[in-house]
């Protein structure tokens, strides 16, 4: 076994040290289940647990998704307004109205506390919300939060958050006060919640010990319990700001020293050098037809100083689509194989693998490199049997040396004679626990994991923060521009006109079709309409049509017929999205353009402007969708794929690429990245300098950072495994 430097009990400390002192007894310890406050109704367990929330520190770190300023409320407002606001008054009526048969709006009309001459009162309204009928009456006083709207002369609050003022002695808790709002759930209402907290953080005999800071003072100034305190509570919101800051920065403190604990591991471990000297590859890089770009070459060094190294590669090769990574992957096996290793070369689907087998054959064959494909539909193996030996020393007779497959050849049985290096081909969805899974192998292969999706830097910090990141930043020269325009779909005559000049210079054309996702059902017979549909517009050039319901074989084939200018188009599902490289297509046209995401047009453009002629991406709209197809432009302006995935994170968040299970991270319970992606890169400072001057934590200060990676690694490999 490896020296696993974070795994196992830490070594004994002293209790002061030690940030999980046992709490005294009698007192109430954050570590305590929340069972054992017979305070809490039974019940209430029951739903607090719905919310994830069992411990008492669950409950402490249960965050306000928001607070209220209710410490006095503005008059009833006269105007609209974009911006939510909180009022509070008096319920003067209620009424309850149907329509369109089972439809039905309940309405209650508040008015201001002390009203004046000028007040208006204020329509709540709801549309089929049965709960809230029943629990507004009648001159009950209600604080609502919502956008007020004009309606015809009356001012309206729709579907307005709502709180029932009640007059018990707690009304020092919900009222007068900044006052938090929590994410609640069934029969956990605001109220409760927030009374719950409330009363944990007062407890008399409270043991908040466990709540020392578990970050550095030099990032952190101040104590977090008065930080939990305030983010509940706050006096001011200044106080509110402060506290949030904290709780933030000591959440991704967290997040960066399990990364930065990741990376001091992975340093450490032994592997093997897995390095030729570098003749292979000069033989190689000779028979280009081109000149590797400066970009390129640097990536190539990068990766032999570490292939040269003891310790396991562990690197992100990060290019936008086109730059040329296949080279800078077959550098890096060449390297390998030369060493006397196996190198394996894995793709996310079927046609990639099989367009790199055959690009590998193409280059590698006349080098005397024996190439394998092996994938769940195919397996074929190349090249010459090992009549002159030299760069293949250790590798058995007949073995190849260069695997490709698809990612499921991780997880086979098949087995490697010595692989030396894996590569791992556009593949964002790669994540922690499969790089886990990799390195778990003995003897450890170095990895080169490889992808096109531009990712926001501070997204860089976190996902691929344990890797080392190389990149290309630069495209090859007589590149073909690729220019996009937006078009309606009312213009589709004109398109047509113009690809067909395309196709009659001699020049190829894919048609990607609305269908975004694979799984959706695709019937047989749709697909066939929309293929003689393209083939009347096309007349007489031969169309070829692709979806995710061809077979794999067939797939191939018709992939193949087009590299080959046996067909001039190919209408095509997003199958195509990531890597086929057929360099004389250079026209595509998307279909509905405007239900896709940014990042993925961006891929699905980068198939063509792959040769050095002009290529044209046309991106066509519904009428029915301006709004969505006005964030389209931003493709038409630039062909960075950098700028584009920041736009399209402004636009949809980081969701999909920041899976819990794909990062192997902690899920964020108060910090936002993108919001506060200032504080990440401070954290991050601070985590990367503990470990620079400590990188195994042995220091007697640092030992409470280690138990902290400790107690994080079993949060988060139990949720990725
Ligand atoms: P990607 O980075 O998207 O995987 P590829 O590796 O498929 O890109 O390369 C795209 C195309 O550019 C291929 O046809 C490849 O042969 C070619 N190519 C790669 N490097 C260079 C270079 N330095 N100069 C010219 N063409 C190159
Ligand atoms: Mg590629």
């Amino acid at each position: 076994m490896n020296s696993a430097t974070f795994s196992g009990e830490p070594p004994a400390t002293d209790a002061e040290s030690s940030p999980f002192p046992k709490p005294s007894p009698g007192s109430v310890s954050i570590w305590q289940s929340l069972e054992e406050l017979s305070w809490i109704p039974r019940p209430k367990l029951l739903a607090l647990r719905r919310l994830g929330i069992e411990r008492v520190e669950d409950l402490l770190t249960h965050f306000p998704r928001r607070h209220e300023e209710r410490t006095e409320f503005p008059n009833f407002p006269r105007e609209e307004s974009d911006v939510p606001i909180c009022l509070c008054g008096e319920v003067i009526k209620t009424s309850l109205r149907r329509f369109g048969g089972w439809k039905k709006i309940f309405e209650a009309t508040l008015q201001e506390s002390n009203p004046n001459a000028l007040s208006e009162p204020l329509v709540c309204r709801w549309f089929n919300l049965h709960y809230v009928q029943k629990m507004i009456v009648t001159s009950q006083r209600l604080v609502v939060f919502g956008k007020p709207r004009l309606r015809g002369k009356r001012i309206c609050m729709d579907h307005p958050e709502f709180e029932v003022i009640e007059n018990d002695e707690e009304i020092s808790i919900h009222f007068r006060r900044i006052t938090p709002i929590y994410p609640a759930t069934e029969g956990l209402s605001q109220r409760v919640l927030r009374s719950m907290i409330y009363r944990l953080l007062n407890e008399p005999s409270w043991n908040d010990a466990g709540l020392e800071g578990l970050a550095p003072r030099n990032l952190v100034p101040g104590e977090r319990r008065n930080a939990i305190r305030a983010i509940h509570f706050p006096a001011s919101w200044e106080a509110r700001d402060a506290a949030h800051e904290y709780l933030v920065l000591t959440e991704f403190f967290t997040m960066q020293m399990l990364i930065a604990s990741r990376r001091a591991e992975a340093s450490v471990r032994q592997g093997e050098k897995h390095c030729g000297a570098g003749a292979l590859l000069d033989r190689f890089l000779k028979s280009l037809p081109f000149e590797l770009t400066a970009a390129q070459s640097k990536v190539i060094g990068e990766i032999r100083s570490d292939l040269g190294a003891s310790h396991p590669m562990n690197r992100l090769l990060h290019g936008d689509v086109g730059s040329g990574k296949t080279v800078v992957a077959i550098a890096a096996m060449l390297l390998t194989v030369e060493g006397g290793y196996q190198a394996a070369f894995m793709a996310p689907t079927q046609i990639l693998a099989e367009q790199h087998y055959d690009v590998l054959r193409r280059w590698l064959e006349p080098l005397g490199i024996r190439v394998a494909l092996r994938t769940a539909a195919r397996e074929e193996e190349s090249g010459p049997l090992p009549l002159f030996a030299g760069h293949e020393k250790s590798s058995a007779r007949g073995e190849p040396q260069i695997i490709v497959g698809t990612h499921a050849l991780l997880y086979d049985k098949v087995s490697f004679a010595n692989l030396g290096l894996v590569v791992i081909d556009e593949q964002h969805k790669f994540g922690v626990a499969q790089r886990a899974r990799l390195s778990a192998r003995e003897p450890t292969p170095d990895v080169l994991v490889m992808t096109a999706t531009p990712i926001p830097r501070t997204l860089t910090m976190t996902i691929y923060g344990d890797l080392d990141v190389s990149t290309i930043d630069e495209m090859p020269r007589n590149r073909g521009k690729i220019v996009t325009a937006v078009r309606d779909e009312s213009k589709l005559g004109e398109v047509l006109m113009f690809l067909r000049t395309q196709l009659e210079a001699g020049r190829q054309l894919y048609v990607i079709y609305p269908l975004i996702d694979e799984s959706e059902k695709l019937d047989a017979k749709a697909a066939a309409a929309e293929y003689e549909l393209w083939r009347e517009r096309l007349h007489p050039f031969r169309c070829d049509l692709l979806h995710g319901r061809v077979p794999p074989l067939e797939k191939q084939e018709i992939v193949e017929r087009f590299r080959r200018c046996e067909t001039n188009a190919l209408i095509s599902t997003t199958v195509l999205e990531v890597g086929v490289d057929v360099p004389n297509a250079t026209a595509m046209l998307i279909e509905n353009a405007e239900r896709f995401g940014l990042a993925q047009l961006h891929q699905l453009r980068g198939r063509i402007g792959r040769g050095e002629h002009k290529s044209y991406c046309i991106l066509l709209t519904s009428a029915q969708a301006k709004e969505a197809s006005a964030k389209l432009a931003v493709l038409e302006r630039t062909n960075d794929g950098f700028e584009v995935a920041e736009a399209d994170w402004e636009l949809r968040g980081p969701g999909d690429l920041l899976g819990t299970a794909q990062s192997g991270l902690p899920a964020l319970k108060i910090g936002n990245l993108k919001t506060d992606a200032h504080l990440m890169r401070r954290a991050r400072a601070v985590a990367v300098s503990i470990f620079e001057r400590d990188p195994r934590l042995e220091l007697p200060e640092n030992q409470r950072f280690r138990r902290l990676i400790v107690e994080q690694q079993g949060k988060t490999f139990s949720n990725v495994s």
